[in-house]
């Protein structure tokens, strides 16, 4: 690894040795096991005195480079490549917690997430309090339990955008002993490195912004030498290893990371630029907007303001649902993160199940809309959107 490399080259030059081949790509290397040259190798790589692949689900040369690739990037030790985001998130707690242990989660979290923090863990005995993302450390802080383990908390959140401050969060977690666990995938790590901050495991979906371009699911758990050991011992009995093949995708995918996101960002910034002001607009939301409640803070801790923007239509959730029938180009989808942009009404949909008064707690009103700016070019973007606008608005 040449530590004295930029993240772009990194991201380009970071990789694998070459097979006798002297490839110039690296190779999908589809194979469940490895062969050993004798018995004495065998022993010694399954008593890890000596490393080496062994068996697909344990590691694979393929999910290796993405992983050594995303701890060049994110500025940690180690990391495990999962086959979802959820796996990511579910391993990166339930490896590092046992029964009658407490985590401290930001209530704005991926509704999955949700699920495993109010319907899974307490059958195992793990409990959970949350705390408003926006919240002073000090409410941080008292809500820490003799037994609480872990913070959790994913910066920006969704929809609503509001940033958490890593620095302050960090310093709790090492003075209160705990260990602070946020998932990037919305800034990615070209944008915000927690690990810099203080946190000690970083998760992510690859599934958006990493692959980028909606191919695949996937997801990581990087961090600390130490706590990896543990998440990587628990993931090689139960199983949720990445493919061979989505790692391999992943892995050129990380090349192009850093030129996406800044164009991404530009586009998500003109776009958020473009609808303040707007009639039927009521109000906008982007983290590098002026506007933003947090602005100093996304400045300081997020490079860029990330591909996704908010905003809020008049007239509530008929106008948001004629708004979204009303869109030319874009897609209607739940997902995010893709080359091409996504509008989404979270109030009929990905947080459909919340009541009213959930949602406010979110920060999602019945005319919030989520758009993940694509890579179309911005006047095409902006056209689609202001249109539908007028539309919906007769
Ligand atoms: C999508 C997403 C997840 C879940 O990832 P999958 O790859 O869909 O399993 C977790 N956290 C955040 C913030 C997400 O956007």
């Amino acid at each position: 690894m040449n530590e004295s490399q930029k993240f772009e080259t990194r991201a380009v030059r970071e990789g694998r040795q070459k097979t006798p081949f002297r490839e110039h790509s690296t190779p999908v290397f589809l194979t469940s096991s490895f062969v050993f040259d004798d018995a004495e190798q065998a022993r010694a790589m399954f008593a890890d005195e000596i490393p080496g692949n062994i068996y697909s689900r344990f590691s694979n040369p393929n999910t290796t480079e993405f992983i050594e690739k995303l701890c060049a990037m994110e500025g940690t030790e180690d990391g495990v490549a999962t086959a979802s985001g959820m796996a990511a998130m579910f391993a990166s707690m339930a490896a590092l917690l046992s029964a009658g242990d407490h985590i401290i989660a930001s209530r704005s979290l991926f509704g999955s997430t949700h699920q495993i923090l109010n319907s899974i863990f307490p059958r195992f005995g793990i409990t959970h309090s949350y705390v408003d993302i926006t919240a002073p450390i000090e409410q941080w802080e008292a809500a820490i339990r003799p037994e609480t383990k872990m913070l959790f908390l994913e910066t920006p959140s969704n929809p609503a955008l509001d940033v958490a401050d890593l620095e302050a969060l960090g310093a709790l977690a090492r003075k209160r002993n705990l260990i602070l666990n946020v998932d990037n995938c919305f800034a990615t790590p070209y944008l915000q490195n927690p690990a810099r901050w203080g946190a000690h495991i970083v998760t992510h979906s690859a599934t958006k912004f990493i692959d980028g371009q909606g191919r695949v699911i996937a997801g990581a758990i990087l961090g600390t030498r130490e706590l990896i050991k543990e998440v990587r011992t628990f993931t090689r009995h139960t199983g949720p290893s990445l493919s061979p093949f989505n790692a391999w995708v992943l892995s050129k995918s990380l090349e192009t990371l850093a030129v996406r996101m800044e164009r991404h960002c530009q586009n998500a910034l003109q776009l958020a630029r473009a609808l303040e002001g707007i009639s039927g607009v009521k109000s906008v939301k982007y983290p590098h907007l002026p506007s933003h409640p947090q602005y100093e803070l996304a400045r300081k801790q997020m490079k860029l303001g990330g591909g996704i923007v908010t905003f809020e239509v008049e007239g509530g959730i008929e106008r948001g649902r004629n708004f979204l029938n009303s869109l030319k180009m874009s897609s209607l989808s739940a997902n995010l993160g893709d080359t091409r942009t996504i509008v989404t009404h979270p109030a009929s949909t990905t947080h459909s199940k919340l009541t009213d008064e959930e949602r406010a707690a979110v920060g999602i009103c019945p005319g919030t809309i989520r758009v993940s700016v694509g890579l179309e070019d911005i006047t095409d973007i902006i056209g689609d959107i202001k249109q539908a606008l007028e539309v919906s608005a007769k």
